[in-house]
């Protein structure tokens, strides 16, 4: 059986290298040098690997087209978690001058069992749009759709049916046959939305993930090897720790910031969160703190603090007990987050008016406050 990739299985060193490898994915070091550094997810090696971004590279060198892909599967709000990814698209983008492609994958919340209703996932796909174009994105840069609204998708999700069988989806998913029909479906679905912009826009596409959802890259590098489409690139991310210190993760509220929590829940959640700190502050001034085990420095790390020397400099106060994680670290992410959600909030306005643009289908805003009764 395909390894299942969890969180922590990704994050053990040992076995990191072995499963690159073995899925024939490389550690983003040559390609550095004609990517540039000038982001810091690429900097601090927070996007760590890719497949095949060497022929995306290749592409614009040619000054030919290209695409990235990225679903959302709309079943919770977004949390700070999601933003690492979509920063990498927006910076991307304003960099390479790409499309952006953004099915909503409503159709993959229901057969997971993830909402109640189709109905309550279109709401919530809308919701996300709105947070998502909030962080900067053009309308005339984006194609975004909701999956199930989409007959274009069905009928190629039908079409690379015939080139996947349930064994290997049951093996690569680890199903035990006991899924809904839905489930395995699913994996054609996916490979629809990761290829669409390909076979009906002839853009070659890069998909920027976390390494655990490589299983669907894989089974969708099968149809499009079998199909004879140029086959999809990948760029590999990091997760951004949760408030325990687990992956952040939306299904556990507890454990994660949602972009619209308030600023007085978000600093109930930031008071409480885990970190490399001492149990007294004496202890800490004397012994100093652990910043590579420690959530705040984590959201410092990966999306809150840009100066590279600024965030060595809390590095190196907080192994030397000059900072304390209550007195100095927490109210000063607490005051960025509040700034962050200041800006976002003014500009969610004008997204609101304007969604329609960003979308390839007609939406019904009205339904973002109906009831999601129809299932
Ligand atoms: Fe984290 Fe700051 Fe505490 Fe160090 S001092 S462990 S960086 S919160």
């Amino acid at each position: 059986m395909t390894k299942n990739l969890g969180h922590m299985d990704i994050e053990k060193k040992t076995e990191y290298d072995s499963i690159l490898e073995e899925f024939g994915i490389s550690r983003i070091k040559k390609e550095l040098l004609r990517i540039g550094a000038d982001h810091l997810l690429f900097r601090r090696g927070i996007v760590f690997a890719h497949r095949d971004f060497d022929k995306i590279l290749n592409l614009i060198e040619q000054k030919k087209g290209w695409a990235i892909i990225s679903g959302r599967g709309p079943s919770n709000d977004l949390t700070y978690g999601h933003l690492i990814l979509f920063e990498l698209i927006k910076y991307l983008q304003g960099k390479y001058q790409c499309q952006f492609f953004l099915p909503f994958s409503d159709d993959e919340k229901y057969v997971f069992r993830k909402v109640d209703s189709l109905k309550s996932a279109y709401n919530l796909a809308l919701k996300n749009a709105i947070d998502i174009f909030s962080l900067g994105f053009q309308p005339d840069q984006v194609h975004a759709y909701i999956s199930s609204s989409t007959p274009r998708i069905a009928y190629l999700a039908l079409t690379f049916s015939v080139n996947l069988t349930y064994n290997s989806i049951k093996s690569a998913l680890g199903l035990i046959g006991e899924e809904n029909v839905g489930t395995p479906y699913y994996s054609c679905i996916q490979a629809a939305h990761i290829l669409h912009p390909t076979t009906d826009y002839d853009l070659p596409v890069v998909v920027p993930i976390g390494l655990d959802q490589d299983v669907f890259m894989r089974l969708t590098r099968d149809v499009a090897r079998k199909r004879k489409i140029t086959l999809p690139a990948s760029l590999y991310i990091k997760y951004l720790k949760g408030l325990d210190g687990g992956p952040m993760s939306s299904s556990n509220p507890e454990n994660c910031i949602f972009l619209r929590d308030s600023s007085q829940i978000v600093k109930k959640k930031i008071v409480r969160a885990f970190t490399g700190g001492r149990a007294t502050i004496k202890e800490q001034r004397e012994l100093g703190a652990n910043p590579k085990i420690c959530t705040i420095y984590d959201l410092f790390e990966k999306l809150f603090i840009k100066d590279d020397k600024e965030l060595a400099d809390i590095c190196r106060r907080c192994k030397n007990g000059e900072i304390i994680c209550g007195l100095d670290c927490k109210p000063k992410l607490i005051n960025l987050i509040h700034e962050f959600q200041k800006q976002f909030e003014q500009r969610k306005k004008g997204v609101i008016k304007n969604l329609h643009k960003y979308f390839d289908h007609e939406i019904n805003l009205s339904e973002i406050n109906a009831k999601s009764d129809s299932k």
